[in-house]
This record gives structure tokens, sequence and C-alpha cells, in this order.
């Protein structure tokens, strides 16, 4: 039955699309007019739904006449192939059926009829992706990783409480403040944990003071084992919040129960906040997330890939890296992107399809590598000024940059030396001939210079198409 939709499908949806997300898929049952096929992952699940339940609908009632169904089981560990044990899916004619709404965590929207109820029954309002496993360590977060690993293992134990990690957008604070949440709850049984957002947080309080309920707001977050409370920034400025945030973290604290706290700057610079509650953040460990190196944003993208069952070659990813630094989620952003277009224009996923995609996304992305994308790299990469590059100054440091980038400008573009010079503040074609000279020399006595070197060209080399 499976080829046979297999063969509709084909013919609907083109090759590069059905290669994508029909290839990996595989049939596993047919019972009572269902048939349940496995797809590699969760993300693969989401996207079938969202771009082909007509087909499928259409091609399991042509196969399986107007009874049939679809369901999905989904693959959660690809190296143990475990199924997740529940099928996620009916698509049926009924267009009111939601499947997105009905997978997702019970939420916990009325925490006021709490006294009496087993805590550990409540939703911790936690991801389940957003684990230990699925958190690529790098330089760029290393210590903080750690530390909230040894949270995890010891909530309330370690001299880590509070734990407050903070960074930049995108960088991954609250994938690691759930991933210590989901640790503890998978592995210490009957703990309580609970992530809240500051914003949250603020707006349950304020529904309480409204509705006399504050007593019921504060018995149950006190009863809480382990406190998650992301973008503390928000709570800037709001003074009653504040106070029964104090009160609050007195009593876990003082009861050896763990409090993590993420905010986007360090302590210091946070605004509005009470001193006494800053004082506070201060007693444990702050740890920062800083922007990830190249290598880690290449694992981060084979790693994501590769759970969600998606093959792109090497030279892609390796591109994607390269261009996209600024955080992780923008990062994710792109490849979505990449997926979605190859997809939907059905082509294949390569370099050329990759450079297009982040065009339109990221505006300011030049499509060649030209003398003002050099001075501009360069002047980056030295950290000198990029008029200095033209200017007269004769400081080492900038004589080096500008040396550098007249030696790019003759390797990557296609400009003259005289050109060159002329964009390096009208100096004369000998100038450049000398700079190359300085630079090749350079090579090969300074090793370090001369990795540098290598790291630049292959960044102008991803460049070009
Ligand atoms: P923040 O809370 O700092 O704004 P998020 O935690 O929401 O950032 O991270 C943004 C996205 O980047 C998420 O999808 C997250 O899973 C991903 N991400 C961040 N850091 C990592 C990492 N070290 N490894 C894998 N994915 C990461
Ligand atoms: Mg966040």
């Amino acid at each position: 039955v499976w080829n046979n939709c297999l063969h509709s499908i084909k013919e609907s949806v083109g090759e590069q699309s059905f290669n994508t997300w029909f290839s990996p898929v595989e049939p596993l049952k047919l019972e009572n007019n269902v048939l349940t096929i496995q797809v590699p992952s969760q993300f693969f699940y989401e996207w079938l739904e969202e771009h082909y339940v007509h087909i499928l609908r259409k091609v399991i009632h042509q196969e399986l006449g107007p009874e049939g169904r679809l369901e999905y089981s989904v693959i959660v560990d690809r190296g143990n192939e475990k199924y997740k044990p529940f099928t996620i899916n009916l698509p049926n004619n009924n267009k009111s059926d939601k499947p997105k709404e009905a997978k997702k965590e019970q939420t916990f929207s009325n925490p006021f009829t709490l006294n009496g109820v087993d805590l550990s029954q409540q939703s911790s309002q936690l991801n389940p992706n957003y684990t230990f496993d699925t958190f690529i360590e790098g330089d760029c977060n290393r210590l903080a990783r750690s530390a909230g690993y040894a949270v995890a293992k010891k909530p309330g134990i370690t001299s880590f409480n509070p734990l407050m990690v903070y960074g930049g957008v995108g960088l991954g604070k609250t994938h690691l403040v759930q991933a210590i949440g989901n640790e503890i709850k998978n592995t210490l049984e009957g703990k309580f944990v609970l992530y809240v957002s500051s914003e949250k947080f603020t707006n349950q309080f304020i529904d309480a003071l409204r509705n006399n309920k504050i007593q019921d707001f504060s018995n149950y977050y006190l009863h809480i084992d382990a406190l998650i409370i992301d973008d503390v920034q928000f709570l800037g400025g709001k003074e009653r919040t504040q106070e029964i945030f104090f009160h609050i973290f007195n009593h876990l604290h003082q009861n050896g129960k763990q409090i993590i706290m993420t905010s986007d700057r360090p302590p210091r610079d946070l605004k509005g906040l009470e001193d006494r509650l800053l004082s506070r953040f201060k007693w444990g460990l702050t740890a920062d997330l800083q922007q990830p190196d190249l290598e880690t944003r290449i694992a981060i993208i084979q790693n994501k890939m590769q759970s969600d069952g998606i093959h792109i070659p090497s030279d892609v990813i390796e591109y994607l890296a390269y261009s996209v630094d600024t955080n992780i989620r923008e990062l994710e952003g792109v490849l979505i992107s990449l997926i979605a277009h190859a997809s939907l224009t059905r082509r294949e996923i390569d370099l050329e399809l990759a450079k297009q995609t982040l065009k339109n996304i990221v505006h300011d992305i030049e499509s060649e590598v030209g003398i003002d994308y050099i001075q501009k790299t360069i002047s980056e990469h030295f950290a000198v000024k990029m008029d200095d590059l033209k200017a007269k100054t004769r400081k080492k440091e900038i004589v080096i940059a500008r040396q550098v980038a007249m030696f790019f400008c003759k390797e990557h573009t296609n400009h003259s030396l005289k050109s060159i010079g002329y964009h390096f503040g009208g100096r004369d074609h000998s100038t450049v001939i000398h700079a190359v000279q300085s630079v090749n020399d350079m090579m090969h006595v300074d090793k370090n210079f001369k990795e540098q070197m290598e790291e630049l060209k292959k960044k102008f080399k991803m460049k070009k198409v």
C-alpha cells in the first residue's frame, strides 16, 4: 500500500522533495485501515503535516478508501531506534482536527486552585527537546554548561545557587536552563521543577493581586524544588513583582532549593532591580554564554540536521557556519529557510541554493568578494578602522592590516595593481607589490600569522560562488 502511495506522491511533489521528505519514511503496519508510518524525527513529522497533509490525505483515501487513516511514529533516539510510545496524528477529513494542539504539553494556566494538589503531577513547562544532549559544547559555553550540569546533578547542594546564566539574544540561555530542568526532572524523581519566564511570572502575580490570591501564588512557588526563571531583566522597574520574588527567592534558598536564572546582561548592568535582589543574584555563580566560534557553529548545524534526519552537504554546512556568525537562533532560521526553499522549489540543497537563500534573508550580504568587502572584513579582523586602511598612518598594526587587505584584493578580485592601490588611498602599484611580498614573507616566518591568513582565505573563498 505504501509503495502505491509513494508512487502517487512522487508524481505530485517532484523528485527533490520526494527524496528529502518521503524516501526516509518507512511503513510500519497496516491495521483496520490505519497505516502507520515511521518518520525520522519530530521535525519531519511537523514538516509533513504542514506541507504535505493534503497529498497524504488524498493518497490514503485513494488506497484505503474514505475510512483510511494515517498515523505517524517518530523515532526519538536514532542510535537506539527508540520510538515515541504514542502515535501523534490522524489526518482525516475533519479539518478541525489539530494534531499540533493535542500534542502540546498540557499547560498549567491556573496555579491558584492548587492547594492540596500533588505538585509533581503538574507541568514543569519544560520543552523536552532542550536537553544537554542537544546542547553542543564549545569554548563559548563551557563554563556555563558545566556549572549547569553540576547543578542538574545536585540541585540546591552545590555552591552554584543561584545559578545565573547571562548572554545576548539567541545564544542558548533558554536551552541551557531548560536542559538543567529536564535533567533534574528525568533523573531525580519527585523533584518539582518549574520553568517560568519573568514576564509570565509577573502576569501571574498581577492576576493573583487582582483576584486576592497572593497566598496561593506564593504557596505554589514555595513548593518548588528547582525554580528556573528566564530573562530576569524584565523584572526591572516592577517593584512589587520584585518584592514577592525576593520573598520566594529567600525562602527557596534557605530551604536548599535550587534557583536558576537567565538575563541578557551581567547582573551589574541590570537596570531597575533592587540592590537587595541584585546582591542575592551574586551569591552563587554567574556564567556567561558567548558568541559561538566557527567549530561550534558547524557542530550545531551537523547535530541538528542529523537529529532531523536531513542530509546537507558539508560545504553547505561550512558556508552557513561561516556566513551566519551572529547567534544560533539566526543560524537555525537560515537552515529552516534553506530546507524550505529546497523543498518548495524542488531543488537539491547545494552551495548555490544556500547562497541564494541567504541573500534573500540577510540583506547586507554582498554576493561577490570586492575590495570593499575585503577591507571591511580585514578591518574587523584586525580591529582597525576601515578609514585607516586608506589613510597615511604608519602605525605597525595598521600597516600590517593594510598589507593583508591588499594581498587579498590581489588574490580574490580581478582588480589591477593600480586599481587596488587607488582604493587604498591612492597608493601606487609598487606599494601593492611590496604588500603582497611582505605578507608572503610573514607567512613563512610566523606560524600564527599564517593560520590567521588561512582562516581569512577560507572566509573569502566561501563567499565566492
Ligand atoms: P536565548 O534564550 O539565549 O535567546 P535560546 O536558548 O532560545 O537562546 O537558543 C536559540 C536557539 O539556538 C535554540 O533553538 C537553541 O536550541 C539553539 N542553541 C543555542 N545554543 C545551542 C547549543 N550550544 N547547541 C545547540 N543548539 C543551541
Ligand atoms: Mg531565551
